[in-house]
């Protein structure tokens, strides 16, 4: 008795050391990489979208990953911009903010996305910012200041990604680029859409594809529907680029970036937030989906940095919230400008409020508004995005949302980005290495690893 259960014992170790090594073994191959970056999305940003659109226990798909870490994201100068943290992510060196791939010096710095293309993989960046923004350029090129769309525009398509995706039209354009760089890519073969039923037509075996869907950025998805909009969701334009890149059998290298959730928390514009956030939890469960089929494909998900200091408050009027349609810039563009172009009438400002945000200013709020809209230098009202964060500030204030205040955002060099550390989630072979407390130079350390042989 004794004797048969001992043998049994040993064989029972033996199969155990066998899955091991097996596991191992078959873990150490990470052929895709598919990482999805959450501008902005701090742990304050997913426990608000996640109690907005469920309850107090919900949780995002995000949040199912079995691997968890958190990521320090400073730059050289303290707080980062998404250009320094960007480029942290991407080639593992922390720069000064505004630094797209380059150090001070103007070293050009190589990415993860560069040592995939030198191991033969295909490559791609989507964003629903424009292809040139920040992020997606710290991957795909190497300039000194992130204002420089254009030339970045150039160097996309000299180094040769095969997909892009995302806003950013104007710097592929003859007025921007001083050559018409989009009629360039389809001599070099881009398959050149414009929509989201040109992209859906997208045949993955043709190889590269160049998407650009708005002039700027892409419109917020609340806004879709008031403007008419024919951009693809980052669910539709992830989905396409998996397709496109995975017909290449030496593997592929894909970032993907949810822009806007960024954007709208500068506005402390919480539906907003939920809404972006939801739809790149989606794009995700979709990525990790595919990679448990695909068993050696990683999936990281992360933040560049936190904005705006969010957090769930605990009066905070969550009916009131998510019953607002659209976001604090497109209310923006609905306010009437006085004759003498430095204010906005009362009534409009009035008027803008109660209709999308269901809140009564009084003349005197009204008035205080129209002193926070104004260059101090000029006297004209800023652009209609910086309008919508003071919008956005006012129905936070009204309904008692966690975040930076109008005040502090005003003396911030970045608009509102903190430093606080966020959250790394990852599924797949070589997952398991994000754990931990770790710098953006050091994630970027682990991306370049997980593509070694
Ligand atoms: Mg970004
Ligand atoms: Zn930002």
């Amino acid at each position: 008795m004794l004797k048969k259960s001992k043998r049994l014992m040993v064989v029972a170790s033996f199969f155990l050391v066998f899955a091991l090594v097996f596991t191992a073994a078959a873990q150490a191959e990470v052929k895709n990489v598919i990482l999805m970056v959450g501008d902005g999305l701090g742990i304050g940003q997913i426990d608000m979208a996640r109690y907005m659109a469920g309850d107090k226990d919900h949780e995002l798909e995000i949040m199912k990953m079995p691997n968890v870490g958190l990521m320090m994201t400073s730059s050289t100068e303290g707080v980062t911009d998404s250009a320094a943290a960007g480029t942290a992510m991407a080639t593992g060196h922390k720069v000064y903010n505004g630094a797209v791939g380059m150090n001070k010096n103007g070293a050009e710095l190589d990415s993860v996305l560069d040592f995939a293309e030198v191991r033969k993989k295909a490559t791609g960046v989507i964003s629903t910012n424009t292809v040139t923004d920040a992020t997606p350029a710290s991957f795909t090129a190497s300039v000194k200041d992130r204002g420089m769309g254009a030339e970045i525009a150039r160097q996309i398509l000299n180094n040769d990604v095969e997909v892009v995706l995302g806003g950013g039209r104007e710097d592929f354009m003859e007025e921007e680029a001083g050559e018409d760089l989009i009629a360039k890519a389809k001599e070099m073969g881009y398959q050149y859409v414009s929509d989201k039923e040109q992209l859906e037509r997208v045949i993955p075996m043709n190889g590269k594809v160049l998407g650009l869907f708005n002039d700027s950025y892409m419109n917020y998805i609340q806004d879709r529907d008031e403007v008419g909009s024919k951009e693809p969701s980052l669910l539709e334009m992830t989905t396409k680029a998996i397709d496109v890149l995975s017909e290449d059998e030496d593997g592929f290298f894909l970032m993907a970036e949810g822009a806007r959730i960024d954007h709208a928390a500068h506005a402390a514009d919480v539906p907003g937030v939920v809404a972006e956030t939801l739809d790149f939890d989606a794009s995700v469960k979709y990525a990790v989906d595919w990679a448990k089929e695909h068993k050696d494909t990683m999936v990281v998900v992360v933040a560049d940095h936190e904005t705006l200091g969010f957090s769930v408050t605990e009066p905070v009027n969550k009916e009131a919230l998510m019953n607002i349609k659209v976001s604090p810039e497109y209310m923006a563009g609905k306010l009437v400008e006085t004759k003498a172009g430095n204010a906005y009438t009362v009534d409009s400002i009035q008027s803008v409020f109660k209709e999308y945000a269901n809140i009564d200013l009084t003349e005197a709020e009204a008035r205080e508004f129209n002193s926070n809209i104004v260059n101090k230098d000029d006297g004209s009202v800023y652009y209609q995005y910086k309008v919508g964060w003071q919008i956005g500030s006012v129905i936070a204030a009204k309904n008692n949302v966690g975040v930076v205040s109008a005040d502090i955002r005003a003396k911030s060099d970045t608009g509102g980005h903190t430093l606080n550390s966020v959250p790394i989630f990852a599924f797949g072979p070589g997952s398991k290495n994000f754990n931990g407390v770790m710098q953006n130079t050091e994630f970027s350390d682990l991306l370049f690893d997980s593509m070694r042989p």
